[in-house]
């Protein structure tokens, strides 16, 4: 796609700083990390959305993100723990329209986590859980 800034990452328009490449998938460091090490795992096919996607570039995605999950337990940057976290769409946090796995390096008291809404603390009932898994069966 044009205007996408991954796109032309991929196309070698814009530099990166790659880990790893394979045919579908590009893995290169987050130009603005969470923790050093921080880094972006991306179909090299143009794609905003997890829903668009191939079974192969989505299989091929998680397990280059496994692949530098373990690479990052071993390079030597602080990292005791490790957050995959994909934000498909903008409601959910997602800045750039083209499919990213975030593989962040964690470790103790690192300022980084996920803010809970109020009420989370209360357990819904089971009566509901069973209604929203109904509506998530009935169209999966
Ligand atoms: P999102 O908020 O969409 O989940 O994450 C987008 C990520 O892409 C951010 O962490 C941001 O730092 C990273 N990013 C945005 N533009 C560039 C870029 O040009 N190069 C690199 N390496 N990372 C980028
Ligand atoms: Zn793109």
């Amino acid at each position: 796609m044009e205007d996408c800034i991954f796109c032309k990452i991929i196309k070698k328009e814009v530099p990166a700083t790659v880990v790893f490449e394979t045919d579908r998938v590009l893995a290169f460091m987050d130009i603005k990390p969470i923790n050093p090490g921080h880094v972006l795992v991306i179909p090299k096919k143009h794609s905003e959305f997890i829903s668009s996607m191939s079974e192969e570039d989505l299989k091929e995605i998680m397990s280059i993100g496994a692949k530098v999950d373990s690479a990052l337990r071993k390079s030597g940057i602080k990292c005791s723990g490790v957050s995959f976290f994909l934000a498909d769409g903008v409601d959910a946090g997602q800045e750039v329209p083209h499919v990213h796995l975030h593989v962040i390096p964690r470790f103790e008291e690192d300022g980084f986590g996920f803010k809970f809404p109020s009420g989370y603390e209360t357990m819904p009932e089971r009566s509901e859980l069973v209604e929203l898994s109904e509506k998530i069966k009935k169209v999966i």
